[in-house]
């Protein structure tokens, strides 16, 4: 969990320079007022401040675990981000991870489990903890027996699969609880409570519903049925309502099918009056219902108020979720926080072993992780695909972007596939070799540009050949991926004698290799004089249009201001 409403406090000239790099609200000076100050109504604080006396000041406001806000502190040269209060609860551990991603500070997380590798039961992905949840996490921790109790048979991670069920408990102590459901449950010492997203709540509303008109008839159907919020796993309603104020400040990812769908479900109220009004006899009740999936049941029939209606599912297993992740060109400082949560919030990494390489320090102990060869990239994405059709939470990783010469075209091309279309693809962008080799070279991307692949695996050459034509004529900058292998020799001289033919041969042209990696390398030099034996397979080229231009030893192409 990552906290939403940040604010930095810095009090050094240092350590304003520090907070100013990061993207949230910052405020510099009188630490101590600003903080007591905000206390009660920012989620977390990042604390541009030694520890100790960023612990002086949050002393006397301290009250528990489930209220205080997070606190991350950094020292003022930026070194360390140090989870200091609320590490797992209030996401202070993931917002270390994620200043340091920024600020290219060393996260210090010091929680028991993080420490021993082993994730806590709350942060465990696919589940909200609440309750007494101390007592099972040492039990987890120490291997000691834990009662499970899973009435819903919802699948469990390992952890709590490979836990010790049973066996001697010290006289007169009882084992630790976890339970594993859906309903809203009082506290209870010792009883760690799980809430999986099992519901899904179908909702229909009137043109003019407002949202607190279905935020109310919502939060009693859940109330009314003894069910926990925490459980919400999306809502789902007609697609003429997926972008209704009312629907969207629900707050849920939101679902929606076209009413000859909804109509073909078989649901216990159908109306006349809304099949003739939307063409299908039911919306909350059918949506919920097909949201929800095969085996669902209904747990809330329809409830109506004057302007919307509400119905309530359970799935009967969890909907598996695609995220494909793009992870930047190298190093963790090009990495977003999206992208680096999507992978450490994952049950299954996939991908192909260079690129989990890359975020391996983001993979823990219960991880599933897949290498797979380069060169399979259909069975990666069918493999990735299948995995979260069986209901887990997937994360096929990619270097650069996702969607740039990567998998997120052919995944959700495969995902049209019916056995496969109940899962989620989400797409995490990521910094793409383009944007990183230029950045090293200058700004050569400083005008319109074009990107194109030399490969031609899986597109003829006669079509590369032509588009490398129609770019030299339009006077773009061009930006080369896949350049050069071992077995692709030829096509690189080739494309630069079509360039050569419309620009000038002291046209610069800029090489990079393996950006943002270990031994990164790059050159500039001319299309006369360019050397494809310095291009190999990990090679982004970007040859300067007419107007490109050399300053300083950076190649830049002039936006056309008057300079
Ligand atoms: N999805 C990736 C591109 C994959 S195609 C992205 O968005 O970056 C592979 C090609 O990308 C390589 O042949 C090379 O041209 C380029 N590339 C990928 N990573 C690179 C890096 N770190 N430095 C330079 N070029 C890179």
């Amino acid at each position: 969990m990552t906290p939403k409403t940040i604010l930095t406090v810095s009090v050094t000239e240092a350590g304003r320079a520090v907070a100013r790099r990061l993207p949230f609200e910052h405020v510099h000076g009188d630490a101590a007022a600003t903080i007591a100050g905000r206390w009660a109504d920012v989620d977390a604080f990042v604390l541009v401040l030694a520890v100790g006396a960023a612990v002086r000041m949050i002393a006397p406001l301290l009250t528990d675990k489930e209220q205080d806000p997070a606190v991350v502190c950094v020292d003022d040269a930026g070194r360390y981000a140090v989870a200091v209060l609320g590490g797992h609860g209030a996401g202070a551990n993931d917002l270390a991870h994620q200043v340091a991603a920024v600020t290219g500070a060393e996260p210090v997380v010091t929680t028991a489990s993080d420490r021993l590798g082993v994730p806590a039961l709350d942060q465990l992905p696919g589940f909200v903890a609440s309750g007494d949840v101390a007592p099972a996490s040492r039990a987890l921790l120490d291997g000691s027996p834990v009662a499970i109790d899973n009435h819903l048979g919802w699948p469990l991670p390992e952890l709590l699969t490979g836990a010790t069920p049973a066996g001697a408990t010290p006289a007169g102590q009882r084992r630790p609880t976890i339970r594993i459901t859906d309903a809203s449950e009082p506290r209870q010492a010792g009883t760690a409570v799980l809430h999986p997203p099992t519901l899904v709540v179908g909702v229909g509303t009137s043109t003019g519903a407002t949202p607190d008109d279905l935020a109310q008839l919502v939060t009693a159907a859940i109330a009314g049925a003894g069910l926990a919020t925490a459980s919400v796993g999306m809502v789902a309603t007609i697609d003429r309502r997926r972008t209704h104020r009312a629907v969207v400040s629900l707050g849920w990812p939101i679902e929606a099918f076209a009413a000859p769908e909804l109509a073909e479900v078989a649901v216990p109220h159908p109306s006349d009056a809304v099949r003739q009004a939307v063409g299908s006899p039911s919306v909350a009740e059918a949506a919920a219902l097909l949201a929800a999936g095969p085996g669902s049941t209904l747990v809330v029939p329809k409830q109506a108020s004057g302007a919307a209606t509400v119905a309530i599912a359970r799935r009967a297993r969890p909907r598996g979720r695609l995220h494909v992740v793009g992870l930047g060109p190298g190093g963790a400082e090009h990495r977003t926080p999206a992208a680096a949560a999507a992978v450490r919030h994952a049950e299954v990494v996939v991908g192909y072993s260079a690129y989990v390489d890359q975020c391996a320090d983001l993979i823990g102990p219960q991880q599933h992780v897949v290498r797979s060869p380069l060169g399979a990239e259909l069975d990666r994405a069918q493999m990735a695909l299948e995995a979260a059709a069986d209901g887990k939470q997937v994360a096929l990783v990619c270097s650069g972007d996702p969607g740039i010469y990567a998998m997120a075209s052919p995944v959700l091309e495969l995902a049209g596939r019916p056995d496969l279309a109940a899962v989620q693809v989400v797409v995490v962008p990521g910094v793409t070799a383009s944007l990183a080799a230029a950045a090293v070279l200058g700004a050569p991307l400083g005008h319109d540009h074009a990107v194109i692949s030399l490969s031609d695996l899986l597109t003829p050459w006669e079509v590369v050949g032509a588009r490398v034509e129609a770019v030299a004529a339009a006077d773009l900058v061009a930006v080369f991926y896949n350049p050069r292998s071992e077995r692709r020799q030829w096509q690189l001289p080739r494309a630069m004698e079509i360039l050569a033919k419309q620009r000038p041969r002291s046209t610069p042209v800029g090489l990079v290799t393996d950006a943002g990696r270990v031994g990164t390398r790059h050159q500039l030099t001319t299309i006369h004089e360019l050397d494809p034996e310095e291009v190999t397979m990990t090679t982004c080229l970007v040859v300067g249009a007419s107007t490109t231009v050399v300053r300083r030893g950076r190649m830049v192409t002039p936006r056309g201001y008057p300079l």
